[in-house]
């Protein structure tokens, strides 16, 4: 969608429920669970937060808050080798920014073990669950495919008191890693290939985050989440759509255990063009290297995106446009950056800097003097206020703000020309000073001091309005420009053998120089602004007083869409 599509949809359309939205609206006309709404949001702790989270987040913490419910955070935490308390920090940490609230309600899927390990029990004395000793392979081997039945397990049928006998043995230690699972008994012909005796515990010799060395026993997430959620009154239970076969075990656990009946929805996950949206592959990412940490700011993370200028605002308000789906889509990333760039353009102050230096000199100007003007700090907002810009003989423009042998329709600055300086005064470009080499070293101008404030003195017009600083004031920083990750819109499509890291984007980020105004100076780490002319900027975590380092967050127009054509 283009910028004015967008903007066309938007005041033209009137809402309409989206089809999570029917489901919750009809129970609550049906009085289900007493009208009550109660989700979660479930992420396992072994990576960091990415804006396909962002969109599960905004959505159950977003049911939650219209329907006057409450919506739980809750860790998935049921396999202990991958996870860590790294993880669950920067989560809290995300979902937090992205301004929802869990109240007391953090929750841990390991808190429930001992239920759920009950819940085993259950299942075992009415004769639903088994000890199997089939290997891993062996269980692969007898499962059949869709079409074809499996083969039951040789261990299917020992006596309750056999089941009990060895789960207990299992759970206190006495066997090996992969020697024996539980399995529930729903049968072996199913279709449904998650309904063919799914294991429900394997043993694990793992250290625990959160539980220590306390189980040697870890249950499957098909019975772990949705006990979790039965346990917690989770009326819906909101999912993405690879979880749509596993909702008939989800339901014949809750029935067999006669637990609260939690509802399962799915929806299609968000997928974004340019960048590639897996833990698993955002983790090779950062240890291979090939990004500075999950915070990078080219990685589509919620703390990557938070570094490199994003707004809270910003992703709500993607996530809120985008809706849910139950079909797998792809969206444009240029789509997000609007979002950023609507929020950015109201909340920032503006300022100049210079990416590329060109020195300009203004003969009529008196050497050492200096003087400072006003400018404005947000045309959209009036009371965002003033700042003072020091303007002096020397100052620095942009190179590409001079053309030696411009064209007739070229309003910038050539010989001979006038220009405006913005906020300053209107300069006409007298000669130029080249190097030996050829090089334009020096623009000469002049000025006229009656265009005080860049207004015209005699109602004579200039076409350019240019930015500059003040050489003598100026600020040196370093600036990250970033550019997509990946090089192709689907980074995922890659011929067999290949690997989605040879889509990489190689100039994803040029870092240089640039030459700010001194107002700058006074801005903290994470600050946003725009530099006028070029784009929305902010100072990024690891500046310092002496150090700006600028993150270029998003151009001001949607210059891709221009490159690729579309
Ligand atoms: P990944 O595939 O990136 O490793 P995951 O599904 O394993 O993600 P979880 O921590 O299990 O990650 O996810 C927490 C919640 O976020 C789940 O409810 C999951 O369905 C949802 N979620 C994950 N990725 C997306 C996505 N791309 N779009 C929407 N929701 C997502
Ligand atoms: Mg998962």
């Amino acid at each position: 969608m283009t910028e004015k599509e967008h903007l066309s949809k938007e005041t033209e359309e009137v809402k309409s429920l989206n089809f999570i939205e029917e489901f919750v609206e009809d129970d609550i006309k049906n009085q289900k669970h007493a009208g009550r709404i109660h989700t979660r949001f479930p992420p396992e702790p072994n990576g960091y937060l990415h804006i396909g989270h962002a969109k599960s987040i905004c959505l159950n913490f977003g049911l939650a808050l219209k329907y006057n419910g409450l919506c739980n955070l809750r860790f998935d935490d049921t396999n202990p080798v991958v996870e860590d308390v790294e993880y669950v920090d920067s989560i809290r940490e995300d979902v937090r920014w992205l301004g929802f609230d869990w109240g007391d309600r953090e929750f841990y899927a390991s808190d429930y073990f001992d239920q759920i390990y009950e819940f085993a029990i259950k299942l075992i004395k009415d004769g639903k669950a088994f000890v199997c000793e089939m290997s891993g392979e062996e269980v692969s081997a007898t499962r059949g495919t869709p079409n074809q039945a499996g083969n039951e397990s040789p261990y299917r049928n020992r006596t309750v008191a056999e089941n009990l006998d060895l789960f207990e043995r299992m759970k206190n230690g006495e066997f090996a890693d992969g020697t024996k699972t539980l399995r529930a008994k729903t049968g072996m012909d199913s279709p449904n290939m998650q309904m063919r005796d799914p294991v429900m515990y394997r043993i694990k010799h793992a250290h625990h985050h959160r539980t220590g060395d306390k189980w040697c026993i870890y249950p499957m997430y098909d019975f772990a989440h949705g006990q979790s959620d039965s346990i917690e009154g989770i009326t819906h239970s909101i999912c993405t759509l690879e979880f749509e076969n596993h909702r008939p075990l989800y339901n014949w656990y809750i029935q067999e255990l006669g637990i609260f009946p939690s509802r399962q929805i799915e929806f299609a996950r968000l997928n974004i063009t340019f960048t590639v949206m897996s833990k698993r592959k955002l983790l090779q990412l950062v240890k291979e290297n090939y990004v500075n940490g999950w915070d990078d700011p080219r990685m589509p993370t919620i703390c990557g995106m938070r570094r490199r200028g994003y707004t809270a605002l910003a992703l709500r308000n993607f996530a809120d446009r985008i809706g849910v789906a139950k079909r797998e889509n792809i969206i444009d990333i240029s789509l997000l950056e609007f979002f950023v760039r609507e929020d950015l353009n109201k909340i920032t102050q503006r300022l100049m800097a210079v990416m590329n230096p060109l020195k300009m000199v203004i003969t009529n100007y008196p050497e050492g003097k200096s003087e400072d003007l006003d400018a404005t700090n947000n045309p959209e907002d009036e009371t965002m206020g003033k700042h003072n810009v020091p303007f002096s003989r020397e100052l620095f423009i942009e190179q590409d703000d001079f053309m030696e042998d411009a064209p007739k329709n070229y309003f910038r600055l050539t010989v001979g020309q006038e220009v405006r300086l913005r906020y300053a005064y209107f300069v006409k470009c007298t000669n130029i000073v080249k190097d030996e080499t050829g090089k334009i070293t020096e623009i000469h101008c002049t000025y006229d001091p009656e265009s005080k404030g860049g207004k015209s003195p005699d109602g004579r017009k200039v076409k350019g309005t240019i930015h500059w600083v003040s050489a003598q004031h100026a600020v040196k920083a370093e600036t990250r420009l970033y550019d997509r990750l990946f090089s192709v819109e689907n980074p995922d499509d890659v011929p067999e053998g290949g690997d989605f890291k040879d889509n990489m984007n190689p100039n994803s980020l040029t870092i240089s120089e640039c030459f700010v105004e001194p107002f700058a100076k006074t801005f903290k780490a994470m600050d946003k602004f725009q530099f006028e002319r070029i784009g929305y900027f902010c100072l990024d975590k690891d500046a310092t007083t002496e150090k700006l380092i600028f993150n270029k967050t998003v151009g001001l127009k949607d210059t891709w869409a221009k490159v690729v054509g579309k």
